[in-house]
């Protein structure tokens, strides 16, 4: 079996699908060869020498797709342009990338077009076995420090305990959320963090932050360990506790996201108003349509002297740990899949392959019912 690793194309995207290391693990698990394309790792510092030396076969990106039976990217394959890489996705192979299917039906179609094998690890069940191919904890880790950086940089003040100190509030404690909060609190500020599911206020207090809470009981955990939908009640309940919050936070953070729907409006033009001039607002659900009604995303706009950043490459700011931590959990993957050596196969009662799975032979999968909570 050949394994393929383009350049990302993806504007501003940095990371790449494989490190050496990993291409170095693939070919003593039996597959035959790995074709990385010439300069995919050049912005996450890894060089066209280190897969050479790694054992990879360099070259262009005609090869790459057009020899490759299983392709490893980042980012799902583009289909615009007179030259898209779903042109290009030979058909009848396999891929493996960030798919997000609810969202992109068309992505979808198009990968079902081509005949081929395709998972999304963005929909890997989050079961304890799975946990080492969980690449949207280890980006949502990284999000949320850089999150914390990006909002300071652009913050004039300290962070830590000059007077007043610097106050964070973190909406949403997940996996991304729960990182900003050990960041903010590193860099020394006053953290506060909110959320729907009660399990997060022990994981925020354990960091040291405060867990704000509304009058309102309701339980937000749903299937899976991923948050659900909440009532209008909440909603209103918890947007009048951030509207107060507003008046005193310098930093807002917001990862407000369920799985598969769009994020939550959670922060107002009159929340915004009411934050003090030079505060910051880092909206870590842009990419969803954003926690914030002023969110642009991929940007950083301001609304009355407050900045609001929309940034949806947040991962890819910090390019080659990103890397590193997405090609051990897509290689993982991958290997799970190759029980014999060199032998790729796909079994549908593996519970990870059927969860994550979103096209075999050319045919739409649908999407498997999630696990139940642990
Ligand atoms: P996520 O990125 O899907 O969502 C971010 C957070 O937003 C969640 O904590 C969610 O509860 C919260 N949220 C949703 N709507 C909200 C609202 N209206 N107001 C405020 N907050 C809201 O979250 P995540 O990082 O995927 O983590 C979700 C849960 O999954 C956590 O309990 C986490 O520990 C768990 N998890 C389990 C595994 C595993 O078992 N393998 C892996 C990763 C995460």
């Amino acid at each position: 079996t050949i394994v393929g690793v383009p350049r990302e194309t993806y504007p501003n995207e940095r990371r790449v699908a494989i490190t050496p290391q990993n291409v170095a693990l693939l070919l003593k698990k039996g597959f035959k060869k790995v074709l990385v394309e010439r300069g995919a790792g050049a912005e996450a510092q890894f060089t066209d020498q280190a897969y050479e030396k790694a054992g990879a076969t360099l070259t262009d990106l005609k090869n790459v797709w057009s020899e490759s039976s299983i392709i490893l990217k980042v980012r799902a394959p583009s289909f615009e342009g007179e030259m898209s890489e779903m042109d290009l996705l030979k058909s009848g192979s396999t891929i493996i990338s960030f798919v997000y299917p609810t969202q992109n039906k068309n992505v979808v179609e198009k990968l079902a077009d081509r005949g081929t094998t395709s998972f999304a690890m963005d929909m890997i069940p989050r079961i304890s076995r799975a946990q080492v191919f969980d690449a949207l904890s280890s980006m949502a880790n990284i999000a949320g420090y850089k999150a914390v950086l990006e909002a300071s940089n652009h913050f004039g003040r300290f962070m830590t305990g000059q007077i007043p100190p610097c106050k964070v509030l973190v909406i949403g404690a997940g996996v991304a959320g729960l990182s900003a909060i050990a960041t903010a609190r590193r860099l020394g500020a006053v953290t506060r963090g909110f959320d729907t599911r009660p399990a997060a206020r022990e994981q925020v207090q354990s960091l040291g932050a405060e867990f704000i809470e509304v009058e309102i009981e309701e339980d937000g955990s749903g299937a899976g360990g991923y948050a659900k939908e909440m009532s209008k009640e909440f909603i209103e309940a918890e947007m009048k506790l951030f509207l107060e919050q507003c008046r005193e936070v310098d930093i807002v953070i917001t990862t407000a996201l369920i799985p598969g729907r769009p994020a939550p409006k959670l922060i107002t033009e009159e929340m915004l108003e009411a934050m003090k001039p030079g505060s910051v607002v880092v909206d870590l659900a842009a990419e969803a349509g954003g926690n914030c009604v002023a969110t642009q995303p991929g940007r950083l706009v301001e609304h009355k002297g407050v900045k609001v950043i929309g940034y949806t490459d947040l991962p890819s700011r910090l390019p080659t740990q990103s890397s590193t931590l997405y090609s051990n959990n897509i290689t993982k993957f991958l290997l799970s899949m190759n029980p014999e050596e060199g032998k790729f196969g796909v079994d549908l009662k593996d519970e990870v392959v059927r969860g994550s799975i979103v096209t075999f032979n050319g045919d739409i999968v649908p999407t498997a019912p999630r696990p139940a909570p642990p």
